[in-house]
């Protein structure tokens, strides 16, 4: 029998190693934006459209190439930025693996236009399939542009596989802001479809980060920065207020490399225990910087993930930064300072200088750091904070104001009086509210124990799914319209869910950019509160949107539904009562809220009875 092995064609083993690298069109901008910032570039500029399927376009005035390295740039493992085995561990530079340009020149059509300061001409290169079509020399100015188009042309299965155009612009918007945060020293914009989404002139972090985030952060930001000599940490953690339902705002950079690190996370959310509520995520972007030869970044392919040297003194470190920022801001009590014991036993901490260890352990100079005054564990009993703050900052972040008694019945009375076939066996209903959260009723023989707040999120969702499938609800025209600036993500959220927000009673303009201008509202809801209101249900959307199964439509409705029920802890008068379990029953399926959980328990007379063994 013949032997069987072959060497595959370098275009499919080109295109078998993209898989790893370049998975959507935001594995592509993540890879040019980083080759233009380890070019030097000081202006970098991103231009997508079709999110990214038709166009990833990147123009950085940087060093540019040579004619050859124009050419060599594109072969598997060619890179500039590592010679020999030993250079992995003192990375300076974004890349160093030599695949990506090779990997995207495997599954897109790709032009590179490119030119060094030195050179007079500059070179064109047209690559299709890993094969160069055309080569040329050409005008251009000094620095690289390089144009993906139509990525997967040759690969339809992964083509397919692609999201849709708003799931995509996201996923690249993310990589461009993790790029443009570590970098604020560089010019960025992008541009999708012809329309600017970001233009961020060069400036320090804070303005950077405020340009990114919105506006809105620029007072909820609080300063983190210790520096030792072991590693220096610096950025920013929101006020509990900037919590979210989701983990859109939560940065971290290493040695200007944003990962991800459940690990680390965790160290940053154990600091605002108690700050913010228990399913909220608190914002942060924060910036490690350490010598590179503590961590190891070539443990995943895109980079995203990487080893530590020593990652518990990083996470004490991480922690013991934000507490101490946090408390110098009066927002959290300085109680907690020491390192927990664990951390205090590692050598690096616990054992004094000695001559032999001075000179063996580049990291002992922690110990050193770690017992200077004014660093982040070391904080006298006398500066502890006042307290009042902190806690006006966790109230606000689930307030909302909860309708008012009259406003309730209104909403609830009419329908009083349609009730058709009650459960209540033609006896009056006799009620009780309990603890301000729920409702013990006569039912039937026996009696029922109601949740206020799942019970009418049922009643809403049943009647928001009824208006969004028929006619649209009616609209309150607010007197003063009232202008909504979102973060860029948020307002292309919004854009794409601003049909189906109309038909729930909406009135909402897009005003350009990422300003919104709210006209009116649903007619039953409580007017004052718009602008937060939005805002929490974009948040509860984004959180929604792991479950795919459901529509957006249906997503909008549950949020709506959830967002305007009536909260445990608000008083209920006895119409109001009444008006609630009489809708309740109304409804095709009182027994459970939409995500399932149930709305009331049924005691019947026989189970009750039975408990007074009888
Ligand atoms: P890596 O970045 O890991 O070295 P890439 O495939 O991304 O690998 O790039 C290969 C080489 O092409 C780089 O090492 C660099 O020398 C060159 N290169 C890529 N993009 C640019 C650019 N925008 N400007 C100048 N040189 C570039
Ligand atoms: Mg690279």
């Amino acid at each position: 029998m013949a032997d069987i092995i072959q060497l595959l064609p370098d275009n499919i083993a080109n295109q078998i190693a993209a898989g790893e690298v370049i998975q959507r069109p935001g594995s592509a901008v993540k890879e040019l934006l980083e080759n233009a910032v380890d070019a030097g570039a000081t202006e970098i500029r991103l231009i997508i459209s079709d999110a990214g399927k038709n166009l990833v376009q990147v123009i950085d005035n940087g060093k540019g190439m040579s004619e050859t390295d124009a050419r060599m740039s594109f072969e598997r493992h060619a890179t500039s930025k590592i010679k020999v085995i030993d250079d992995l561990f003192h990375i300076k530079t974004m890349g160093f693996r030599g695949e990506a340009l090779a990997s995207i020149a495997a599954v897109a059509q790709v032009e590179l236009k490119t030119r060094r300061a030195e050179d007079e001409l500059g070179t064109f290169i047209e690559i299709e399939n890993s094969t160069v079509v055309k080569q040329e020399p050409c005008a251009f100015s000094v620095g690289t542009s390089i144009s993906m188009k139509n990525l997967f042309f040759n690969v339809p299965a992964r083509r397919n596989f692609l999201k849709s155009n708003a799931a995509e612009t996201r996923h690249i918007i993310d990589e461009f802001i993790r790029v443009a945060m570590s970098f604020p020293h560089i010019f960025f914009s992008m541009t999708s479809n012809g329309q600017d989404v970001f233009h961020l002139e060069k400036g320090n972090l804070k303005q950077r980060v405020t340009q990114i985030l919105g506006n809105s952060y620029n007072a909820k930001l609080v300063n983190v920065k210790e520096d030792t000599d072991y590693m220096n940490i610096y950025g920013f953690v929101g006020k509990p207020d900037t919590a979210k339902k989701t983990r859109g705002d939560q940065y971290l950079f290493v040695n200007n490399r944003f990962i991800k690190s459940a690990y680390l996370n965790h160290a940053v959310n154990t600091c605002f225990d108690n700050l913010v509520a228990k399913d909220s995520f608190p914002s942060y972007v924060l910036y490690i910087d350490l010598d590179p030869s503590q961590i190891d970044i070539n443990v995943h392919p895109t980079k995203q993930e990487i080893k530590f040297e020593d990652e518990k003194i990083i996470y004490a470190f991480v922690q013991a930064a934000v507490k101490h920022a946090l408390a110098q801001f009066s927002i959290a009590p300085s109680l907690d300072f020491s390192l927990n014991a664990e951390i205090q036993q590692l050598d690096a901490v616990s054992n004094p200088f000695s001559e032999e260890r001075q000179s063996s352990a580049s990291t002992s100079n922690l110990f050193q750091s770690f017992t200077q005054k004014n660093q982040a564990h070391k904080i006298d009993p006398s500066e502890r904070s006042e307290l009042s703050h902190w806690k006006d900052f966790f109230v606000e972040t689930d307030s909302r104001p909860l309708p008012t008694n009259r406003e309730l019945s209104n909403d609830l009375l009419p329908e009083l009086n349609t009730a058709k076939q009650s459960p209540f066996d033609n006896q009056e209903l006799t009620c009780m509210q309990l603890h301000n959260s729920y409702i013990i009723s006569s039912f039937k023989s026996g009696f029922i124990l109601v949740h206020q707040q799942l019970a009418h999120e049922r009643i809403l969702y049943e009647k928001y799914s009824l208006m969004v499938h028929s006619k649209q609800m009616p609209t309150q025209k607010l007197l003063f319209p009232i202008t909504l600036e979102l973060a860029v993500a948020d307002a292309i959220l919004l854009e794409d869910l601003l049909p189906e927000i109309t038909q729930l009673g909406y009135l909402i303009e897009h005003f350009g950019n990422n300003t919104f201008i709210i006209q009116g509202t649903p007619a039953d809801i409580k007017q004052g509160n718009e602008k937060h209101s939005i805002e929490l249900l974009l948040e509860q959307f984004k959180h929604f949107t792991s479950e795919m199964k459901f529509s957006k439509r249906e997503k909008l409705v549950r949020c709506m539904a959830r967002q305007q029920s009536i909260k445990t802890g608000q008083l209920l008068g006895t119409t109001e009562m009444k008006a609630l379990i009489n809708d309740l029953f109304e409804c095709n399926t009182p027994n459970v809220t939409p995500a399932g959980n149930p709305t009331y328990i049924e005691y019947k007379q026989d189970y009750i009875e039975r408990m007074f063994e009888r």
